[in-house]
């Protein structure tokens, strides 16, 4: 076999990857498989112009194929781009630049040794570019990420090594370089291996959008119920010096069914998107937030005490009730009622918590509605609203110096 003869082989593998990545591109409308596929299109094409070498003119066959080569190099580095999510970037061209930079120069382009020593070099730098983007990013797939990284590293060290023989062998066209034919070998090898590593990362991701999607409520965005148990048994297990609290908030929007039968189920579903993104900002990184089904939502959060829970519990009801929720013409209105449960990290049982919260629920919903209760074994308190004078006649914008004032009589209440 002859150099020519493994490179065309080496062509028809790319092309057919390129073909194969085109057509799930345009199925699933995925823009890395555009870059990628677009790269295997141009390396496969450069390749192919190469072999044709002596048939076709040499600027086709020297400057074009080798800038398609390095454009496809390119294109490679645009796909790990998008599929990171991030914006295709400037130094995505750099090997094609520095190709083409240096066909300006005469001694390069004249020489069949400087030029195999230029392309290496722009390839290497690609190669480079993809090992540190690979290896910087810290999301799923890290151990793929590494493979992948280091059969790319692979064949950065046979480029090196094709450069440096190259030119010390003075070689004149690739009929004087042997040892290129060598090189071909790990090289192929190492192409072959990094493509079965970039198809493991993209079962990865395909597991990873499915494990996400199994864990995800479809309406409003936020953890379903199955999610929250995750969250739930994930946030139990997060290792601490300090004894930590769970409390289990168990939310349950007042008289949804009548928004329904007013203002249509699309209002309903509006509310339900409206209440998520209020528990969720409510929240930021100090908890889970997720909807248990129907108008019923839950938040799990690590507490220092009771009044903290409660607290978070009243934010959200009285976010809630100051914030009509638009729909149309509309503006809708509607309160919440919360109950809670806690429980120390390493004796939680979700079961239980969720009964307590219920009750909890149960004994908010009983006094009137659009207030917070807390169940704490056969104990069951409602926590006096800092929105709600005590004769209930007429309400007035919650102060939070007021509400923490209130709490704390709670938490007094509590331990006397
Ligand atoms: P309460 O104050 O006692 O909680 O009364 P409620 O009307 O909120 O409770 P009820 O259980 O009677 O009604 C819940 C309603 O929620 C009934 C159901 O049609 C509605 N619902 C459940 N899931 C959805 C949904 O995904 N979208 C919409 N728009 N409505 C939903
Ligand atoms: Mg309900
Ligand atoms: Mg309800």
């Amino acid at each position: 076999m002859d150099i020519f003869t493994g490179l065309t082989v080496w062509a028809v593998e790319a092309i057919t990857l390129a073909i194969l990545l085109l057509s799930r591109w345009f199925y699933e409308r995925e823009d890395f498989y555009l870059g990628w596929g677009a790269g295997f299109c141009l390396h496969g094409l450069g390749i192919i112009l190469i072999v044709l070498r002596g048939e076709i003119p040499d600027f086709v066959s020297i400057q074009i194929a080798n800038t398609m080569i390095l454009g496809g190099v390119g294109a490679w580095i645009a796909g790990f781009l998008q599929f990171d999510g991030k914006p295709v970037q400037g130094y995505a061209a750099i090997p094609a630049l520095i190709w083409i930079a240096g066909m300006f120069l005469n001694p390069v382009r004249e020489s069949f040794a400087f030029r195999t020593a230029l392309y290496n070099g722009a390839a290497m730098t690609g190669y480079a570019i993809m090992i540190g983007m690979l290896l910087r990013h810290s999301g799923p797939s890290r151990l793929t990420r590494r493979v992948l990284a280091g059969f790319i590293a692979v064949q950065f060290c046979a480029s090196g090594l094709t450069g440096i023989l190259t030119v010390s062998a003075q070689a004149t066209s690739f009929g004087t370089t042997r040892h290129a034919m060598w090189l071909l070998f790990p090289s192929a090898f190492c192409f072959v291996a990094a493509i079965m590593s970039g198809a493991k990362l993209l079962t990865e991701r395909s597991e990873e959008k499915l494990r996400a999607l199994a864990v995800t409520d479809p309406l409003t965005g936020v953890l379903n119920r199955r999610g929250m148990i995750e969250a739930f048994h994930a946030l139990q297990k997060v290792p601490s010096e300090e004894p930590r609290i769970l409390a289990l908030l168990h939310f349950d929007l007042d008289s949804f069914k009548t928004i329904n039968d007013r203002f249509g189920h699309q209002a309903g579903d509006a509310v339900l998107i409206a209440f998520s993104r209020i528990g969720q900002s409510s929240l930021k990184a100090r908890g889970q937030f997720g909807r248990m089904g129907g108008e019923e939502f839950a938040s799990i959060v690590c507490v220092g005490d009771v009044v903290e829970a409660a607290s978070i519990a009243e934010a959200i009801r009285m976010t809630l009730k100051r914030q009509p929720i638009p729909f149309g013409e509309h503006e809708i209105r509607l309160t919440v009622s919360t109950g809670i449960a806690l429980s120390t990290a390493e004796d939680a049982d979700l079961d239980l918590l969720l009964t307590e919260a219920d009750r909890g629920l149960y004994a908010a919903k009983q006094n009137g509605r659009d207030r917070t209760a807390i169940c704490s074994g056969p104990d069951v308190s409602v926590v006096p609203a800092a929105d709600r004078p005590a004769d209930e006649e007429e309400l007035t914008i919650a102060d939070p110096n007021q509400q923490v004032a209130v709490l704390k009589k709670l938490a007094a209440l509590g331990k006397s």
